[in-house]
């Protein structure tokens, strides 16, 4: 810096003196409003954070005056800023529907009516009506998958990674599991089935190749030690070609024939045929117990639909020892997790698909989202600057389901002329609510499957205020 220090001295100190007093600021009717709302303690807070801001501006010399309308300003933002929500919603423009980092699985609206009413009061969570006596949070949701899927019993744990944990403590801790080497996957987040296995006590028993394992593999490696054939759903990978795996009749047959158990991971899992949503290659959990697996595992929060949880179904004798393992009550889900999945299983038994909001993003047809498509890029070329056309593309239905496998849709893809498209993603991103979306090609793509209708006004609006800004 050339100029010398005592050329801002007498500047910044008269400034220094223009600061009102605290006490002062804080009479001021907006402010005075403000602690109304969010009490003396966070105004107070604010207001000196702002003031210190300010000092060291001045002392920077990079202020040159101060008014109490701007220190006002600042310190409404500043107290907003501290009491605002650190979980927003956001709209989720990916097209990706069970989208991990966005939640997975939006409720029904019925699941969200009975969430409420669970969480605002009291319940039977674990009171015998019938009875008058202390009754087991699990009856709430055993009747309907029992109907649904023909499992002797249902078990709700946190989520699925938690199910296969309890599942193998309980049944294989200091005894073996064996696993298809086909079948030795990480699903993201830490999830590792060689991982898991060790962690819950159980010792992992790897049999056969990548892509070729045969029940006389699993039959070689049975022994004393052996209490599980673990099959786990490859998830969010194919192996394809040259492969061979056992069907599942022909491991239980293996697996009873020598009092093993056989525990199946379906992960996504299904509770019905979702064929008509555009899912292949899943089946329904309910084929699994039929074809003989004792415990199998799988997640509310994906193909199901509903909130994030891990369900453990089969037969009573292995669920009931889970259920005993002191380890069930640190992994069990509260009131508003039974809730919530209690009415999303029962939109199943009652055939109502179209109300679970992922099935029902799953099953829009391509020429239903290019007619709302056609409708907002008009709406958004109408702002200077910014040009959105159609072009033809997949969404994907994610959370480690049905890989390879996309939907056809229609999207909006949106450029400005002069902003890149990693500008527009921020930009949007930035915006209240978050637009989130995709970068492909230097252009900013728009899926609006996985955006309601309601929403689309927003994405309008907020590409409105992009203009205004700019
Ligand atoms: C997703 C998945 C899990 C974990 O389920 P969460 O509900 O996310 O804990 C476990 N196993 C498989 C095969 C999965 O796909």
């Amino acid at each position: 810096m050339d100029i010398p220090e005592s050329n801002h001295e007498p500047a910044a100190s008269s400034l220094l003196r223009q600061i009102p007093a605290v006490d002062e600021l804080l009479n001021r009717p907006a402010l005075r409003e403000l602690e109304g709302r969010v009490g003396h303690r966070l105004v107070v807070e604010a207001t000196r954070t702002v003031l210190q801001g300010l000092r060291e501006e001045i002392s920077r010399g990079s202020l040159s005056q101060v008014s109490a309308e701007w220190l006002e300003a600042k310190i409404l933002e500043e107290a907003e800023a501290v009491t605002a929500f650190s979980l927003q919603p956001v709209i989720n423009a990916t097209g990706v529907i069970l989208h991990t980092n966005l939640g997975r699985a939006p409720l029904a609206p019925e699941a969200l009516a009975h969430l409420v009413q669970a969480a605002a009061g009291y319940s039977n969570l674990e009171y015998d009506l019938e009875r008058g006596e202390r009754g087991r949070r699990d009856v709430h949701t055993d009747g309907l998958f029992g109907r649904l899927l023909g499992s002797e019993r249902v078990l709700v744990v946190n989520n699925n990674a938690a199910a296969v944990f309890l599942a193998l403590n309980t049944l294989a801790e200091g005894a073996e599991v064996i696993v298809s080497r086909g079948e030795l996957i990480e699903i993201g987040g830490s999830f590792r089935i060689p991982d898991v296995c060790a962690k819950s006590g159980a010792v992992l028993r790897e049999v056969g190749t990548t892509n070729r394992t045969r029940a006389g593999d699993y039959a070689a490696a049975i022994s004393e030690r052996t209490r599980v054939l673990l099959r786990v759903h490859p998830s969010n990978f194919r192996i394809v070609g040259f492969t061979e795996r056992p069907t599942l009749p022909e491991l239980a047959e293996l697996a009873h024939k020598h009092n093993l158990l056989l525990m199946e991971d379906l992960g996504s899992g299904c509770l019905v045929d979702l064929t008509s949503c555009g899912v292949r290659d899943e089946l329904p959990a309910a084929m699994s117990l039929q074809a003989g697996a004792d415990v199998v595992t799988f997640s509310g929060d994906k193909l199901l639909g509903g909130p994030q949880a891990g369900i453990l179904v089969g037969k009573s004798e292995p669920l009931e020892r889970i259920r005993r393992n002191p380890l069930f009550r640190a992994l069990r889900v509260d009131k508003l997790t039974i809730a919530a999945l209690e009415a999303t299983v029962s939109l199943y038994l009652q055939g109502r698909l179209d109300s679970i909001p992922a099935l029902r993003m799953m099953r829009l047809g391509k020429q239903e989202i290019a007619l709302r498509a056609v409708r907002l890029a008009g709406r958004i070329s109408a702002h200077t600057g910014f040009s959105a056309v159609l072009r033809d593309g997949d969404s994907v239905i994610g959370g480690g389901s049905t890989p390879g496998q996309t939907l056809e849709t229609c999207l909006v893809a949106v450029r400005h002329s002069r902003h890149s498209a990693a500008e527009l993603e921020e930009m949007l991103r930035r915006q209240k609510p978050a637009i989130l979306g995709r970068v492909e090609q230097n252009e900013f793509i728009i899926d609006l499957r996985t955006v309601g209708e309601d929403q689309e006004d927003k994405i309008a609006q907020a590409f409105e205020r992009l203009t205004i800004c700019d």
